[in-house]
Formats: C-alpha cells, structure tokens, sequence
C-alpha cells in the first residue's frame, strides 16, 4: 500500500486513507473519484488537517511557494 503524507499534519498514512486533492488552474479541488490529473496533494479526512491545508495552500494563489 503507498504511503502518503497529510500536508495538514505530516503524518504519514496510506493512501487509502486519505483524501486526495489536486491543484487545478490554482485551486485546490477534491479528486473523489481518482480521476483529476496533475500534482495530487494528500491529506487526513479530518476537518482540521482540511482546514489546515485550505490555509496553507491559500486557494487560488498559484504563486505561493510549496513547502
Ligand atoms: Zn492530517
């Protein structure tokens, strides 16, 4: 199983787990069915790690330099 690591929290867990997420044309879209091509960014089902990746990626600025 791959692992992948929550860009909310850093853990690392399966990517089974956790919610995938694709930056398209700068906003950050939910890939529910695994079919949204480009840079996947995963992160815990859980609404903090959510709300922390919607703050740290600030939606719609492609321009923000990845960490
Ligand atoms: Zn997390």
């Amino acid at each position: 199983m791959p692992v992948r690591t929550c860009r909310g929290c850093g853990r690392k867990a399966s990517r089974a787990t956790l919610l995938r997420f694709v930056l398209v044309e700068g906003c950050l879209v939910e890939d529910q069915q695994a079919v949204l091509t480009g840079r996947g960014i995963y992160c815990c089902n859980d609404p903090v790690c959510r709300a922390r990746l919607a703050k740290s990626k600030k939606i719609g600025n492609r321009t923000e330099p990845m960490r």
